[in-house]
Order: structure tokens, then C-alpha cells, then sequence
């Protein structure tokens, strides 16, 4: 146990070195002043880059700016509490022989395997959560309200929670009788294949979120309003996106964060932007924010990412293949796991990916972080509203650290800080002075109180 947590540590230490190397070398040409620019824009007015970041910044009122840096660095600590409540309550699981006597119930159920692997799991992720409520209570509902980012009482609150389990219970069953299928016929080969059986089912669930399961948690109604509808339609078309309607959804129901995205493709396209971005943000805002969500549908990023975590997926299945068998082979027994074949080694499954995707966190991290700024950067292209931009920057930081160290950055942020894209914006609105928008400046974003 000890040598594969340095082993796994190693690796993670060697990604991080690669990957800080990298991410010097981006940043050195972020912190880069402006180059003298010799077009007839930069030598008239210079625009200085730096403080016009700052401005932005300083329209974050500092309570504010408190509650957002206390919300999210208390999320760090809940990586660990969520890693940490995994593999205790896995370990129960084993050590207490529950699992066992959860696969004997499912097999004096049914003879069929198929089955037998989908009843298990139907009971795991009922007593699992059931164990891990208090956390989830905590963290997803009075967490949320003490920062006052959750609309919802706790009636409706508790109704999405149950549907995203009956979501989970239908998902993961699939997934997991497809995945003993294969270890039951390829034994020792296993992993390579579930590797690709996993990368596939999640094709498949990006494929049909947006048409089959987003609709469970919101309202989706198409924008009648042709001010708003209009443009959206006609930066689609630029850009290349079959689209003809642009649909609304009622995200208020949730909390107040603002949001959009380009989903699905052929028969499931749509362009769809939450309700809070309709009702606090104005026309530059919005189209910034459709610019940047355009980008990860034009760029590719929904296969791109696939390929990607795909990586990261198939590094992860051989860890876990040696991580069971290490596990079985000293506490198989114990545990009352006839071997890799028997659906009772979930839980030793469920820990060894925790502790592996709790390492990966900066791969994964990053690999998110470098396709949203690149959106950001085809948001600033497509929509030329550097000002709106950083006004959305603004609004994204009541949930998002707005100005990190760059190490922290870069291990434990999945999009951009606020300051990192507000600079991106000033740097794009210094090479394009026509664009700047002084309404967009002035605009007042959050209430002194
Ligand atoms: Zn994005």
C-alpha cells in the first residue's frame, strides 16, 4: 500500500514537473509587457494593460472579494474531505463484509450475471450515499446557502439530489455489467478494454446529456426575445453552427451563477444560456459569454477532452488492475472477494480510482484550464467585447478565486482565475482599441452593502 502510494505520487510529481515547466513558460509570455505594437492604434494612445486589470479588479467590492476566496479555498478542503470519506467508507464496506453480503443477496435474487452485477450495484449506491449524506447535506446545500449561492429550499434541493441518484443508478449499472462482462471473458487483459468501454459510454452520455438528462433538473424553453435571439443566431452562423433556435433555461431554480453552452451535435444541437445570464448581463455580456461557448463547440473540445481524459482513463485502469490484485491477494479472503470476477471488489475498485484521480487532480485540472482559455480567447475573437468579457470574468468570481498564485492555479483550477482571463481580455482590447466600451467599464456589478 505504501509503495503504490509513492509509486502513484512519483508519477504525479513527474506530470507536475512537466507540467510546471509548461505552464512557466505560458505564464512568462502572460506577464510579457504588451510588445511596442507599430500599427497605427498603439502609437496614439498607449493602453496599459496592467492597470486596466487592476481597474476591473477593484470593481469587486473587498467583502466581496472575502466571501469568494473564503468560499472557494474551502473547496480544496472539501477534495481532500470527499477523498478521504471515499475511502473510509469503502474500507467499511470491505472490512465489515458488507459488500459480500450485498453480492450474495443479489445472487440468491437472480442466476443471471448480468444482473446479478446490476442488483450490487443498485444497493451499493444506495448505502453509499446514504453514508456519505452528511457530507453531501453539508456541501451541496448549507455550504452553498452560508455563501449564498443556493436558491433552493431544501424540499427541491433533496428532489434534484434523488434524481441524480435514479440518473446514477441507470448509468453506472450499464456501465458496470458491461465492465465485468469484460473481466469475466478477457481476465487479465481486462483493463485495456474497459479503458475503451468507458471512454465510448461517456461519448455516449455527453451525447444524450443535453436531450435526455439536463431536462430533468431545468426547464428548456426556446428565447423568444429576437434582441437577445438575433445576434446569438448570427454569430452561430459565422462561425459555422447549424443552430436555428437558441433555448433558455431556468438555472434560477439553483442558485444565481451565470451560464451557457453549445451541446450535442446533428439532431442534438442547441445553443442554450441559463436565465441568469439573460437577466443580469447585458447584450456585449452575453455575446462574450456565447463567443466563448461557441469556441469549445468549434474547436472540437467535447472529442479533443475525450481523447485527453482518455489518456488519463487508460493509465488509470492499469493502476487500478494492479491495485486489486494487490488488494485481493492479502485481504481477498478477509473481505469474502472470490477475485476479480466478483462485482463484491467494487469498493477496492471505487478506492484505488480515488486515489488516482485525487493525484491526477492538476492533470485533469489542466487539461480543462487550457481548452477554456482557449475558448476565452475565440470568445474574444468571435464577439470582440473585451469590456463585456471581463465584466462576465467579474460575475464568475462570486463562486471562483479571482486572484490565486499561480502554483495554486495551476493545481486547482479547472477554468481560468478571473485575473488570468480579465488580462487576456485587456491584452486582446489593447491590440483592438475600436472595441473598447466605456458603458461597459462603468457598469456597477455587485450591490455595497
Ligand atoms: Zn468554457
Amino acid at each position: 500500500m505504501v509503495r503504490a502510494m509513492k509509486y502513484g505520487v512519483q508519477f504525479v510529481l513527474l506530470c507536475l514537473v512537466f507540467m510546471v515547466i509548461a505552464s512557466a513558460q505560458s505564464a512568462g509570455g502572460n506577464a510579457a509587457p504588451t510588445p511596442a505594437v507599430t500599427d497605427q492604434h498603439a502609437t496614439s494612445a498607449p493602453f496599459d494593460v496592467n492597470a486596466a486589470v487592476d481597474a476591473y479588479l477593484a470593481k469587486m467590492p473587498p467583502s466581496e472579494r472575502a466571501r469568494s476566496n473564503a468560499y472557494f479555498e474551502g473547496g480544496y478542503w472539501l477534495l481532500l474531505w470527499d477523498f478521504l470519506s471515499t475511502v473510509v467508507v469503502m474500507w467499511l464496506l470491505l472490512k465489515f463484509r458488507w459488500s459480500m453480503r450485498m453480492r450474495d443477496l443479489a445472487e440468491r435474487l437472480t442466476r443471471f450475471r448480468p444482473l446479478q452485477t446490476a442488483l450490487y450495484w443498485v444497493q451499493f449506491i444506495t448505502v453509499v450515499s446514504v453514508l456519505t449524506f452528511p457530507l453531501t447535506v453539508y456541501e451541496g446545500y448549507f455550504r452553498e446557502h452560508k455563501y449564498g449561492l443556493l436558491n433552493q429550499i431544501f424540499g427541491p434541493w433533496f428532489r434534484d439530489q434523488f434524481v441524480m441518484l435514479a440518473v446514477n443508478a441507470v448509468l453506472g449499472g450499464v456501465l458496470l455489467v458491461l465492465l465485468f462482462g469484460l473481466v469475466r471473458r478477457l481476465g487479465n487483459n481486462w483493463w485495456v478494454w474497459g479503458a475503451t468501454a468507458t471512454i465510448f459510454f461517456l461519448a455516449l452520455v455527453i451525447l444524450i446529456a443535453p436531450v435526455y438528462i439536463f431536462p430533468l433538473f431545468n426547464k428548456y424553453t426556446k428565447l423568444q426575445d429576437s434582441r437577445i435571439k438575433d445576434p446569438i443566431l448570427s454569430m452561430a452562423r459565422a462561425n459555422g453552427i447549424p443552430a436555428t433556435d437558441v433555448y433558455e433555461f431556468d438555472a434560477s431554480r439553483q442558485s444565481d451563477r451565470v451560464s451557457a453552452n453549445v451541446s450535442g451535435f446533428a439532431g442534438t444541437l442547441r445553443i442554450s444560456l441559463n436565465d441568469n445570464l439573460l437577466n443580469r448581463c447585458t447584450l456585449p455580456e452575453i455575446e462574450t459569454t456565447m463567443g466563448h461557448e461557441m469556441g469549445h463547440y468549434v474547436l472540437n473540445h467535447a472529442n479533443k477532452s475525450l481523447v485527453m481524459f482518455g489518456v488519463v482513463v487508460v493509465i488509470g485502469f492499469a493502476f487500478l488492475n494492479w491495485f486489486i490484485k494487490m488488494g485481493l491477494a492479502r485481504w481477498g479472503e478477509l473481505w469474502g472477494i472470490r477475485g476479480m470476477t466478483d462485482v463484491a471488489v467494487l469498493p477496492l475498485a471505487v478506492m484505488g480510482l480515488s486515489v488516482y484521480f485525487f493525484l491526477m487532480t492538476p492533470v485533469t485540472n489542466t487539461i480543462s484550464r487550457t481548452m477554456e482559455f482557449e475558448a476565452d480567447m475565440y470568445g474574444l475573437n468571435s464577439a470582440r467585447q473585451p469590456d463585456g468579457e471581463a465584466n462576465v470574468d467579474l460575475l464568475l468570481g462570486e463562486y471562483r478565486k479571482m486572484d490565486p498564485g499561480p502554483v495554486e492555479e495551476f493545481i486547482l483550477f479547472d477554468h481560468p482565475s478571473g485575473r488570468t482571463r480579465i488580462t487576456a481580455a485587456m491584452r486582446w482590447k489593447a491590440e483592438h482599441p475600436d472595441t473598447a466600451s466605456p458603458e461597459e467599464l462603468a457598469r456597477p456589478l455587485f450591490d455595497t452593502h
